[in-house]
């Protein structure tokens, strides 16, 4: 008797076992199943057939497609397979409305393409009608080629903030301080009075992080550099700022503060953590290291550099130093697009041309520039830059199923070296399905396009 109860016991507790399995199986909001998924994550995690459940905004598993198969459900799924799936890729440093500034003129020595062409465009053409157009245009290309986190440094910052989450990407928004008199505001103080007023308007946003943009050390005075960064510090918001990228703006540190502009910004109190350098071309070993111990991110702008002849930042230098770096395409009028793919293979292939050595940036660390690093230069690598449990849902899946994929020994070198932006085929962010099989889902992409077209008459005569 004794022995039949103990039998039946076993029957239900096996019967219980089964039944709880079942409901062991979570429902969540979205499962990517099925492709190679490249976490890079801290131990660099490839998985060959891979998933990744995501429920609301975050990620809350990635595993093999049939552990995840066992546990989750999702109410929607996309099927990967044939795909990479990786970490949506961070631009760090751009100006997305000057995407309608795009091709306007090119082969141009940086002073006369600035004065002749640039700042007289921006004079005659940048309002909130041009930003919100302009930044739309940007939002559908950063979406159609994989970009899902982008620093932006430009004016009207609220338009780029209400196209941006109009859009679904996520934004490191930083409004402008200006010397001089610009379209959003006449004086520097003017442009901090703007700065505050959009961080307060943006400052709990999930997709929006407002910051403030001082321009460089050349184009202000110390007093507003300082003003600038402690406005941002009072708010605890991000500071960006364009920092020795060319040999002018050197020489112009030496003549006035005999140092370089990092040591100068350093005698201001303003580098901390929270800083993010765009350039960081020109700065000796001595710069690097007052750089790591301040804490300060750098964004690497390789086709930027390359196209106007800024110079070779010292990217080797700043990795061994282990300073938080990142990768950008700076704004589309000197790059000409903002495909990230192309980011990362510039990179990888100018460091290794600049320092004839083919080891001097891997494939590896060129992704991890786009997505890990990336996300640590803007301190935000906590929720951002890798596929793990608890970070933001924010990834791409990219295809494998073209001739130019094929043969794929390892997706990494395929993602440095064969991809481009059009091989995004899915873009998400923070839980949010924004392209679907190519398919743009938050832009209406012909009214984006007729409207960026639109522009052509009034910025050529802005320039005429
Ligand atoms: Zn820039």
């Amino acid at each position: 008797m004794r022995i039949r109860v103990l039998a039946l016991a076993a029957v239900v507790a096996g019967a219980l076992v089964t039944v709880s399995a079942q409901n062991a199986q979570r429902q969540v909001s979205l499962l990517v199943s099925g492709g190679i998924v490249v976490t890079v994550d801290p131990v660099n995690r490839v998985i060959p057939n891979g998933a990744v459940a995501i429920d609301g905004t975050d990620i809350v598993a990635v595993d093999t497609a049939e552990n995840i198969a066992k546990q989750f459900r999702g109410r929607d799924t996309i099927n990967a397979s044939g795909q990479i799936i990786l970490p949506g890729l961070i631009n760090t440093h751009t100006h997305a409305a000057m995407v309608l500034y795009r091709g306007l003129a090119d082969d141009l020595a940086l002073s006369e393409w600035l004065n002749k062409y640039i700042f007289p465009a921006e004079a005659k053409t940048v309002s909130p009608a041009f930003v919100r157009a302009g930044t739309r245009l940007a939002a559908l290309e950063m979406i159609q080629s994989g970009t899902t986190t982008f620093a932006d440094m430009y004016y009207f910052e609220e338009e780029v903030a209400a196209a941006t989450k109009a859009a679904g990407l996520r934004g490191v928004l930083g409004q402008t301080i200006i010397q001089f008199p610009v379209a959003d505001a006449k004086t520097p103080a003017d442009a901090l009075v703007r700065a505050e007023a959009f961080i307060k308007s943006f400052k709990d946003d999930p997709l929006i992080t407002p910051a403030v943009a001082p321009h460089a050390m050349y184009t202000l005075d110390g007093p507003t550099l300082k003003a600038a960064r402690d406005l941002s510090r009072r708010y605890k918001v991000p500071t960006l700022i364009h920092l020795a990228e060319t040999r002018d703006e050197i020489q112009a540190a030496q003549e006035r503060f005999k140092s370089s502009p990092v040591v100068y910004l350093d005698s201001l109190g303003f580098l901390g953590p929270g800083v993010l350098g765009a350039h960081g071309v020109w700065v000796s070993d001595a710069d690097i290291a007052v750089l790591k111990a301040r804490g300060v991110g750098v964004s690497h702008n390789p086709e930027s550099n390359m196209k106007l002849a800024s110079g070779t930042a010292p990217v080797p230098a700043y990795l061994r130093a282990d300073v938080a770096i990142g990768l950008g395409t700076d704004g589309a009028a000197s790059n000409n697009d903002l495909d990230m793919f192309e980011a990362m293979r510039f990179a990888a292939l100018l460091h290794k041309h600049a320092s004839v050595d083919p080891r001097a940036l891997s494939a590896r660390t060129a992704l991890e520039m786009a997505t890990i690093r990336g996300a640590r230069a803007l301190g935000m690598d906590k929720r951002l830059g890798s596929l793990e449990p608890r970070k933001y849902a924010d990834l791409i899946t990219v295809s494998t199923a073209g001739a130019r994929q094929t043969p794929m020994y390892d997706p990494l070198s395929h993602l440095v070296y064969v991809m481009r932006g059009d091989d995004v085929v899915n873009t998400i962010v923070n839980g949010q399905v924004l392209m679907r099989d190519r398919r743009v889902l938050t832009l209406d992409e012909k009214a984006v396009l007729a409207e960026g077209r639109a522009w052509i008459d009034k910025v050529r005569a802005a320039v005429k």
